[in-house]
């Protein structure tokens, strides 16, 4: 029955001039294990159709217990996610970016905290898909940016001031009509310098429309660089470099893990170098955690490492001794 509904469904519509393919996730529930009345026959059957939106577009699921667990767990999060945001309950900590040639840290990344009262540190893994699914990434990313800004305009002795800060924005964030017009906000309370301003996204802007490409544009004409984040695990990689005008290329972690045990790995990562060098772009690697890994990035022409080997992500009052160390 269900897969009737869905190739029923999937059937190709006419919209204008566009030929359409509608999808649908649908969630079973049966009366009465799942329920003895119309609500809670409902509310499983709405369980049941998150989780066959979740396991991929244009599927079914039928209702199982565990489901109404994980819905309040979810609902729970996202309960004190709301509260956290309006009680400011977020850090930030920086991991620095140490350039190959010199040993010297070049840049930080700035990377988001929360830790909750009583469920302690919960890591951006779990909080960034849900904030951006219930439309808090905006105001998240802005204060993110905000704080990351004036703490760099604050480092203004000695080698700091030349000292670079990367900001992480979540995709559906910087293609929002009104980004850039925030990051101008803000480069004017905070001062700081533009050329000091990374913004990191990863490929997946692509996904999401037009706009990308404009605000890459303005964002180069603020002097405010792009890089792009975790690349290569993204299916639309190599449009990327095409398409995006963009600074920095961030080599994910998990081409970096391999690279001691598989000569593969370092080919495609000698590769990907070479790649990014003839474009132009500015190449750091994700995920260092060996002195060996570095080496061999570091024979391959990778120009700056962030990774556990040199430093993990540490609050802001330890960057100004790290920046004064020749790491390399
Ligand atoms: P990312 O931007 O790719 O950040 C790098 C992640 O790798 C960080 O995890 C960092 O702590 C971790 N890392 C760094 N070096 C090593 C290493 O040597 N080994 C290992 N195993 N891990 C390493 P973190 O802080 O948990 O952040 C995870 C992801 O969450 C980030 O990946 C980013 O996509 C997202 N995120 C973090 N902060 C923000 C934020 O302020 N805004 C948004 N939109 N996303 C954020
Ligand atoms: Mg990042
Ligand atoms: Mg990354």
């Amino acid at each position: 029955g269900a897969n009737r509904c869905l190739k029923e469904i999937h059937q190709p519509v006419e919209l204008g001039t566009q030929t359409v393919r509608p999808m649908a996730s649908l969630g079973i529930a049966l009366f009465p294990k799942d329920g003895s009345d119309m609500q809670q026959l409902l509310k499983a059957a709405d369980s049941a159709m998150y989780a066959a939106k979740e396991a991929g577009k244009h599927r079914y699921a039928f209702y199982i217990p565990e489901l109404t667990t994980q819905a309040s767990q979810r609902l729970a999060l996202e309960q004190q996610l709301r509260v956290a945001v309006d009680n400011n309950d977020f850090t930030l900590h920086y991991q620095p970016q140490i350039s190959l040639s010199s040993g010297k840290v070049t840049g930080v990344e700035a990377l988001i905290r929360w830790h909750h009262a009583e469920l302690g540190d919960i890591p951006p893994s779990e909080f960034i898909n849900l904030a951006e699914r219930i439309g808090l990434i905006q105001e998240i990313g802005e204060w993110v940016l905000e704080t990351a800004c004036r703490q760099a305009a604050s480092w203004h002795h000695d080698a700091l001031d030349q000292l670079q800060v990367a900001v992480n924005i979540s995709a559906i964030h910087f293609t929002d009509l009104d980004f850039v017009n925030m990051v101008t906000r803000v480069l004017n309370t905070t001062g700081i310098d533009p050329k000091r301003l990374e913004i990191e996204v990863t490929e997946s802007v692509i996904q999401l429309g037009d706009n990308y490409s404009i605000t890459c544009q303005q964002l180069d004409a603020l002097g405010i660089k792009v890089a792009v984040d975790d690349f290569g695990t993204g299916y639309s990689s190599l449009a990327v470099l095409k398409q995006l005008p963009i600074d920095t290329l961030k080599v994910d972690r998990l081409f970096i893990k391999d690279l001691q045990h598989e000569a593969k790995s370092t080919v495609l990562v000698g590769t990907i170098i070479g790649m990014a060098q003839a474009l132009g772009y500015k190449v750091v690697a994700e995920g260092a955690e060996t002195l060996e890994q570095i080496q061999i990035l570091r024979g391959l022409g990778c120009h700056q490492v962030q990774g556990y080997y040199f430093s993990p992500p540490v609050p802001a009052d330890q960057i100004p001794s790290l920046v004064s160390k020749v790491h390399f």
